[in-house]
């Protein structure tokens, strides 16, 4: 199944990929693509990747280019991705920007859409140690920025909201410092082709979207859908 259209947040982890994503995506009406999400879903179900790579996340590690591939080229075999797809936290590896261009030219589709979200180290911590993922929907919160009308209550379902084992001080450390070396060569990567776009990211999340959707209808309106 082809993809028509592939839009990428790039970003350090803190960005706001996630809160994001899940917002444009409903407004483009194409599925949401977290790696993060879907690697955290084979962890709490005990699924033979989610043992391989429960341990990598907790130490705020990457997990392996054949695994996140492997991983990705199955899901784009879905029928809901043929129309396009948002993907988030991928690629984060240059060899993963380069099989993802594979499968783009394999599919016949031309350029992906790449969005990086960028913010300063300041803003991270603050983003990372004051999340909260709601247990049942997934939605997400920031005790600081973004907090829900109840204390530790989702607004939309009433789900109870936890924190993300990684989301400690020391965890975050490393998945920073994983982003500086492996992640943020991407931009360059990116740049160079002319398909790179920059968003300020240290502004509100409902600013951000606006951004955002701004660049994703300019893309809608060059190309006839995403
Ligand atoms: P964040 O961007 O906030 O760090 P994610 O949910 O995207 O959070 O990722 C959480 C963890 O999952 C990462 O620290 C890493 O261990 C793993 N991970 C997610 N996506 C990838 C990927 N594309 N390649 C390698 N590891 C990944």
């Amino acid at each position: 199944m082809a993809i028509r259209r592939a839009v990428i947040f790039l970003g350090p982890p803190g960005a706001g990929k996630g809160t994001q994503a899940k917002r444009i995506a409903r407004l483009c009406g194409v599925p949401h693509l977290s790696t993060g999400d879907m690697m955290r879903d084979a962890v709490s179900r005990g699924t033979d990747l989610g043992k391989a790579v429960g341990p990598i996340m907790q130490r705020g590690e990457l997990v392996s280019d054949d695994l996140v591939m492997k991983m990705i080229e199955e899901r784009l075999a879905q029928p809901d991705c043929a129309a396009g797809c948002l993907f988030d936290g991928f690629p984060r590896t240059l060899p993963q920007a380069e099989g993802l261009d594979r499968i783009l030219e394999r599919s016949g589709f031309g350029e992906p859409l790449v969005v990086d979200l960028a913010v300063g180290d300041d803003k991270l911590l603050r983003r990372l140690t004051g999340r909260r993922t709601c247990s049942v929907g997934g939605e997400i919160y920031n005790v600081y920025d973004l907090p829900p009308k109840v204390n530790g209550i989702c607004d939309n379902d009433g789900g109870k909201l936890v924190q993300r084992a990684d989301d400690t001080a020391e965890v975050v450390k490393q998945r920073l410092a994983a982003y500086e070396r492996a992640t943020k060569p991407l931009t360059e990567y990116y740049r160079s082709r002319g398909v790179l776009q920059v968003v300020d990211a240290s502004v509100s999340m409902d600013e951000i979207s606006r951004a955002l959707g701004e660049i994703v209808k300019c893309a809608e309106g060059r190309n006839g859908h995403l």
